[in-house]
């Protein structure tokens, strides 16, 4: 077999693990991120880019405490006012999703920063994107003198691994 068409099989594979595990592609988002926040001017330190890179790398729907400990070890002059400012800035320009469990600290979802549903674990604060078989119907409210109304949908349950360890 030449190199040539050892390089065909292996995008080949690529293409068919890309399909089938819908692979997150976190340079992608690292690179639309960075570049709609420099359009947005601020500045790209190489700490704010750590903590961007950091929540996207993260699918767990991190606080802003995990990550800052994920960096802290890598690049030491983060400091969590980075964090926390970084995520301002990600607010500001409409890329991060807020989280709020019912307990715990608020998680942040970068990767996917439209509105979505989470499933929350009651127990130990798990936070997982709910998939949903079909779109929810918004129900309408009648209130007078409210704007921008917004609805959120989350499912709070116990997660299987603390039904497994009998903390339900
Ligand atoms: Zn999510």
């Amino acid at each position: 077999m030449t190199p040539h068409q050892d390089w065909r099989i292996l995008c080949a594979i690529g293409l068919l693990v890309r399909n089938c595990s819908k692979v997150y592609d976190v340079d992608s988002r690292l690179d639309e991120l960075a570049g709609l926040l420099r359009d947005s001017n601020y500045r790209l330190t190489p700490q704010r880019l750590a903590v961007v890179r950091a929540l996207i790398e993260d699918d767990e729907h991190p606080s802003a405490e995990t990550v800052y400990g994920r960096i802290r070890a890598t690049l030491p002059t983060t400091s969590l006012a980075t964090v926390y400012n970084t995520l301002d800035a990600l607010r500001e320009i409409g890329q991060v999703l807020e989280v709020r469990p019912g307990q715990g600290p608020v998680r942040y979802d970068v990767r996917q920063p439209h509105r979505h549903p989470h499933l929350l674990c009651t127990c130990c604060g798990r936070v997982e994107d709910a998939p949903l078989s079909g779109e929810p119907a918004r129900p309408e409210v009648q209130v007078q003198g409210w704007r921008e109304l917004d609805v959120r949908l989350d499912f709070q349950g116990v997660c299987p691994t603390c039904r497994e360890a009998g903390d339900e």
